[in-house]
């Protein structure tokens, strides 16, 4: 980190702010130009607050060298890091399928579904207990009771299960759960992610609706400080003046985070543009750029279903789908 001091700036002042940053444990190197004075800080500054530093009367610039972001970073941890569970592989090199309901609707609904993406592909199933809902009239979940369900064709079906977690007081309840989602708009609900970094379950998280790539690392950031290591990134789409698309996709976030990060990249098709026609040909686009996976809303009945019909594919799409990417990512090697 370097902080460019202004030109009037006291001796005094300066001692004075190089004693507080040295009290924050970080070398100072100065630096003396014809106007200005640069202090270059090396060591750990991720306790260092920016804002504070730049909010000083003496201080004209503060720029960031190194990220914020430590153990999720590329550059300390240069080999990626590959998550496995119940025999597959996630961030290998691969490309994972995960598909399932946007909810968990009943026994028979989600172990059929189970059974077909399977046929069809997928290596992980996926289906929601706790919603996060637009409104409060949608359908809220099944909660615990879905959760069971969910196990249940786990067993049947011998996939990998994910579901997400709204609060930690339902952590217990995810005993049986491979992967534990944290939706887009918990993406930065700090005391989850602390609560999930003390266990040692692998965490797929979602991000924001506004957030920045950075913001999503230091989100992963959260839950590694804690000791678990098991994070998977899911870009799902964000808020843009586009209103044809529900969310506008923002594929350069694969190869922007495979450079930043050690951690596997997964695209959710559904979430990103809300509608099922242009699942197919975004799930082809993730399956270029390089995702680890690609996350499918899939459903018996769309029409029907109780919630997030319009993104979700019949089994039938998914097969296709299916089929599609795989071709792609035999093609680019
Ligand atoms: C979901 O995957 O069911 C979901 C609600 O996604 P997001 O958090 O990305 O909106
Ligand atoms: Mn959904």
């Amino acid at each position: 980190m370097i902080a460019v001091l202004k030109p009037n700036t006291t001796i005094e002042q300066r001692n004075h702010l190089i004693d507080w940053l040295k009290g924050q444990n970080v070398d100072v190197h100065i630096s003396e130009g014809k106007d200005y004075t640069v202090l270059g800080l090396v060591g750990n500054t991720s306790r260092i607050d920016v804002e504070l530093l730049q909010s000083l009367s003496i201080v004209s610039g503060v720029k960031i060298i190194s990220e914020p972001f430590k153990k999720a970073n590329r550059k300390f941890h240069p080999e990626n890091t590959v998550i496995n569970v119940g025999g597959v592989s996630i961030g290998d090199g691969s490309l994972t399928l995960i598909a399932g309901p946007s909810s968990i609707e009943s026994q028979d609904q989600i172990v059929d579904i189970a059974k077909k993406v399977k046929a069809a592909g997928a290596s992980i199933l996926r289906g929601s207990a706790f919603r996060l809902s637009s409104s409060p009239y949608d359908f809220q979940g099944l909660k615990g009771e879905g959760i069971e369900m969910l196990a249940e064709a786990k067993r049947q079906t011998g996939l990998p299960i994910i579901s997400e977690i709204m609060s930690i007081n339902d952590i217990a309840l995810f005993e049986d759960v491979d992967i534990i989602q944290v939706g887009a708009r918990n993406m930065q609900n700090t005391e989850l992610l602390l609560e999930l970094g003390k266990t040692r379950k692998p965490v797929l998280i979602k991000r924001g609706l506004a957030n920045t790539l950075k913001e999503l690392l230091m989100s992963a950031e959260h839950v590694m400080a804690g000791g678990n290591e098991k994070v998977i990134l899911c870009e799902r789409g964000i808020r843009t003046f586009e209103t044809y698309t529900k969310n506008t996709l923002d594929l350069s976030a694969v190869p922007v985070l495979h450079e930043l990060s050690h951690l596997p990249v997964i695209v959710d098709v559904s979430r990103s543009t809300g509608y099922s026609r242009y699942v197919e040909p975004m799930a082809m686009a993730a399956a270029a750029c390089g995702a680890d996976g690609i996350m499918t809303e899939v459903h018996n009945d769309p029409i029907n279903a109780l919630s997030d019909g319009a993104s979700s594919i019949t089994p039938e799409q998914f097969e296709k789908m299916s089929d599609k990417v795989r071709k792609i990512r035999e093609v680019i090697g």
